[in-house]
C-alpha cells in the first residue's frame, strides 16, 4: 500500500482516502464521490477494527460482504482496495499502544462504547500511515467520531485534510447504515421517528424555544411511545461537543430499536 502511495506521490498525484469497514451503501458511497472531487486516485479501505468494539458487542456477527463491495467500487471506479490484515495493522505478540483520545470522547458514544474511539483513533492513525493521503472523507453520521479524527489530526499535525459529508438517508429519513438490517419488518416501519425527533427539535430551536431540556425530554418521550429504548438525545455545541449556545448547534441521538442501537443526529444552524 506504501509504495503504491509513495509512487504516485512522486507522479504528483493526490490521494483521497475513505476508511469503511464495509458492507457498503449509499452513505459510503457519497464520501467515495466526495473523495473523486477532492483527489486524483481515490483508495477505500474495508477493515473491521476489532479494537473499537467492546467485549459484548457484535464484531463476529458483522456484516461482511467483500464481494458485493468489491462490485460496488468497481463501477465507482475507485484505484485501491485496501483490505490489510489483523496482523498487519496490529503486530502479534506485541501491546497496543493506543492512540489517546480528548475528553468529549468520554462521552455520548463514549459513555455508551468506552474503548470504541481510541480503537478508532488509534486504527484511523494507522490507515492513515499506510496510504498517505493527502484527503480523508468521514460520514457526519457519525458526528463524533469526525470531531474525534479532527482532534488527533490537531494534535499530531498530520499532514491530511478532513472532510466530512452529510448523512445519506432512505427515503423516509433513515439514516443508512449497516445495522438497520437487523431490523424486524416492523421495526424498519416505526425507525424513521428518530429522524422525525431530531427534526422536530430542530423546528422547536429555530422557533425560539430555549428550554433545551424540555425539548430534549419532549423528544425522549415521543421515541419511547415508538418502542425505542433511548441513549441520549441532547443539543450540544457541533464544535465542542459541550453546552449550546445560541447558534452552531447539532442534536445528537442514539436509540436502540430490538437488536441494532441507531444513532442520528442534525445540524441546527
Ligand atoms: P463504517 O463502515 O460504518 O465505519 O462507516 C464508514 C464511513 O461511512 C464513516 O465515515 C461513516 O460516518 C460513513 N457513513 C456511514 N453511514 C453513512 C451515511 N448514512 N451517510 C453518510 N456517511 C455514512
Amino acid at each position: 500500500m506504501q509504495a503504491w502511495s509513495h509512487a504516485c506521490k512522486k507522479a504528483k498525484q493526490g490521494i483521497g482516502f475513505v476508511p469503511t469497514m464495509g458492507n457498503l451503501h449509499d452513505g459510503h458511497l457519497a464520501l467515495v464521490d466526495k473523495a473523486k472531487v477532492l483527489a486524483d486516485k481515490v483508495v477505500v479501505s474495508i477493515y473491521v477494527n476489532p479494537t473499537q468494539f467492546g467485549e459484548n458487542e457484535d464484531f463476529d456477527k458483522y456484516p461482511r460482504t467483500e464481494q458485493q463491495d468489491m462490485e460496488r467500487l468497481e463501477q465507482k471506479n475507485v484505484a485501491v482496495v485496501f483490505m490489510p490484515d489483523t496482523d498487519e495493522m496490529y503486530p502479534p505478540n506485541k501491546k497496543i499502544d493506543f492512540i489517546p483520545v480528548p475528553d468529549f470522547a468520554r462521552e455520548l458514544e463514549g459513555a455508551a462504547r468506552p474503548e470504541h474511539f481510541r480503537g478508532v483513533a488509534t486504527i484511523v492513525k494507522k490507515l492513515f500511515d499506510a496510504v498517505l493521503p493527502e484527503h480523508a472523507i468521514f460520514g457526519e453520521k457519525d458526528f463524533q467520531q469526525c470531531l474525534v479524527v479532527k482532534n488527533m489530526v490537531l494534535e499530531y499535525a498530520l499532514d491530511v485534510e478532513i472532510h466530512t459529508a452529510p448523512i445519506v438517508r432512505d427515503a423516509d429519513g433513515l439514516a443508512k447504515s449497516s445495522r438497520n438490517q437487523y431490523l424486524t419488518a416492523e421495526q424498519r416501519l416505526q425507525a424513521p421517528a428518530l429522524y422525525q425527533s431530531l427534526l422536530t427539535a430542530r423546528q422547536q430551536i429555530l422557533e425560539g424555544k430555549l428550554d433545551y431540556s424540555e425539548i430534549e425530554s419532549q423528544a425522549i418521550e415521543f421515541i419511547s411511545k415508538e418502542s425505542f429504548d433511548v441513549d441520549y438525545f441532547t443539543i450540544r455545541d457541533a464544535t465542542t461537543l459541550g453546552q449550546p449556545g445560541t447558534h452552531n448547534r447539532v442534536i445528537l441521538t442514539a436509540a436502540r430499536l430490538g437488536i441494532p442501537r441507531l444513532l442520528d443526529n442534525l445540524r441546527v444552524d
